[in-house]
């Protein structure tokens, strides 16, 4: 008998899953995972505990919404689904119920530029999705309203969505709107934070995008990099000057 196919991607969606569980993320038995695979995507089972969680029990489901097997998909299969279907640069999706974000899902309220890793989520605030029932094609609709332009949003007294170009990067982005939920938690206790102007966030935008590759010369929003002292001289003058030769 052959095993379920493909088994490293539905191994990597159990370990999102525990890596999720293991950072407080999916309190419970809370949250949802899904990746991309040629024939539709993976998604985590319905109800089963990410401990006992083994590769049979990670779903193959179409992007017409059928799946096969005896493990009903997660009861959010369809936000996976629209995602999937309407989003082709989206390579998995993270579903959590992590408690700040969640908390902050309950006031119905956008997560402004208090801080500018706001930028994590691709534009000037992460929305808060009208709210619908869980499970709802309601729900979905309400979220991809939300996600316009973005890469995760919050779900009215409800929890998070994330998307990412791979499992990890949803992981971390899914992480990173949690933290940004408890600063932003933190700081209202204090105060009214002062939120980034749009021209400020719009600079932001453009230096995450530009993040991590290599340095464009006349970039005028590439991020600064210091010197690299212990290369040939001719390949770090390449790296420092301004302007073209
Ligand atoms: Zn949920």
């Amino acid at each position: 008998m052959t095993g379920p196919d493909h088994l490293d991607l539905r191994r990597a969606v159990i370990a999102a899953c525990r890596a999720l569980n293991r950072r407080g993320l999916t309190p419970g038995r809370s949250g949802n995972v899904s990746v991309r695979v040629p024939e539709g995507f993976l998604i985590t089972g319905s109800g089963i505990a990410y401990e006992t969680m083994r590769p049979e029990h990670v779903v193959a489901m179409d992007l017409d919404g059928g799946y096969r097997g005896a493990v009903l998909p997660s009861s959010e299969w369809r936000m996976h689904l629209d995602l999937m279907r309407t989003r082709p640069e989206v390579q998995a999706v993270v579903h959590t119920h992590s408690p700040h974000a969640t908390a902050l899902s309950c006031l119905r309220i956008d997560i402004p530029a208090f801080h500018y890793m706001v930028a994590v989520a691709g534009g000037p605030d992460i929305r808060c999705a009208a709210y619908a029932t869980f499970g709802t094609a309601a729900l979905s609709r309400a979220m991809l309203a939300a996600m316009e332009g973005r890469s995760a949003c919050l779900l009215a007294n409800h929890g998070v969505v994330a998307v990412g170009a791979s499992l990890a990067e949803a992981v971390a982005r899914a992480a990173e709107v949690e933290t940004l939920a408890r600063q932003y938690w933190i700081a209202r206790t204090l105060g009214q934070p002062v939120v980034l102007d749009e021209a400020e966030m719009a600079v932001v935008l453009a230096r995450f995008r530009s993040y991590g590759q290599q340095r464009q010369e006349n970039d005028p929003h590439a991020i600064e990099m210091p010197v690299r002292r212990d290369q040939p001289r001719r390949a770090n003058r390449r790296t420092t000057r301004a302007g073209p030769r």
